[in-house]
């Protein structure tokens, strides 16, 4: 049973590693032991550039991938381990938002059909999850009527719509949301944020919310973990990621997100970063980030720096050296 103190999702030291594809060449370590945890009704941002392992951690927790080593916990039990067969239960209770709703939506399906197949799985009569679904319908603002049309008969920011209706269907305590509005308008990006946040409050979900767009991680999370070749770099609550950002990636991550103010934009100093991310097959020794890092000395070249808490007196978490002051 979860208690008010109890995470509902903990994930110690998990590693994502593929085995290398030629001869000669290294295992590409995607998720390099990360942990964090997850509250009841809370929304976790994980953020980061492309290819950092964001995705990948989404895709593992749910196990569509399986974890190269480490746990995760759901609800206080072990479930990295579980079989499929095993993991069945657990499935009404952990659902998943993909980027792209059209390509994660099966064309030949009604949005019947979609949003009703997690329900039949869970052993749901035809005439129940039918009903079900339009009810679902309804509360991610679709019109229950067009229950019979198919995917592309909607527009995407509908078809995220039909995507999430999908993801509520077994009724879970926790979405993992991959991307979930990079792929739409910015205007429909908003109402999607808009409807995910009024789920999380009628509903008691907890999110773990992946993004690029730092902005849009503003808004909906409340605490943040920012990851840089596998590994979390920074975790903490977002006021203080965001107002007073310790290490020196996300710094410069949020010095490129648009300020609303014109004269605030312009007045503001933005850090650049040199190159591309290094391949995770052949991480830079030390600090990974050491190579684009504007503050790197000697000993980040030699030296990997461990997650410790910020400052004193706060939660927070940095992975640096020379963090900057908080
Ligand atoms: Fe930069 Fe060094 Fe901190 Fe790494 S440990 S982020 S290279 S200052």
């Amino acid at each position: 049973m979860t208690t008010a103190t109890q995470p509902l999702l903990s994930v110690r030291d998990m590693t994502k590693v593929y085995p290398a594809r030629r001869r000669g060449s290294a295992p590409v370590r995607a998720v390099d032991g990360i942990s964090f945890d997850v509250a009841p009704g809370e929304t976790l941002g994980l953020v980061g550039e492309s290819g950092c392992g964001k995705s990948t951690t989404g895709r593992t927790i749910v196990r569509l991938l399986e974890p190269s080593s480490g746990s995760i916990a759901y609800d206080g039990h072990d479930i990295s381990h579980l079989s499929q067969r095993e993991l069945k239960p657990l499935r009404r209770e952990i659902q998943m938002v993909f980027q792209d709703p059209h390509s994660s939506l099966n064309p030949r399906q009604t949005v019947a059909r979609i949003i009703s197949d997690p329900l039949l799985v869970q052993g749901s009569s035809a005439a129940d999850a039918r009903r079900r679904a339009a009810e679902l319908m309804e509360l991610v603002g679709l019109i229950p009527e067009q229950i019979d049309r198919f995917p592309h008969e909607f527009s995407g920011g509908q078809a995220q719509r039909i995507g999430i209706a999908r993801a509520l269907a077994t009724g879970p305590r926790l979405v993992i949301a991959d991307e979930p509005v990079s792929a739409l308008d910015v205007s429909v990006q908003a109402q999607i944020v808009n409807l995910m946040e009024r789920l999380q409050q009628e509903l008691g979900l907890a999110y773990l919310f992946i993004a690029h767009d730092l902005s849009v991680v503003k808004r909906v999370c409340d605490r943040v973990a920012v990851m840089y070749l596998g590994r979390i770099v920074e975790i903490g609550a977002k006021e203080r990621v965001y107002t007073a950002p310790a290490h020196p990636y996300t710094r410069a991550l949020l010095s490129a997100v648009p300020l609303p103010d014109p004269a605030a934009e312009r007045a503001r100093e933005r850090i650049t970063l040199l190159g591309d991310p290094p391949s995770p097959a052949a991480p830079p020794p030390g600090c990974t980030f050491h190579p684009r890092c504007p503050k790197a000395q000697d000993k980040c070249r030699s030296e990997a720096p461990v997650l410790r808490i910020a400052a004193p007196g706060e939660a927070r978490q940095v992975a640096c050296h020379f963090p900057e002051a908080a």
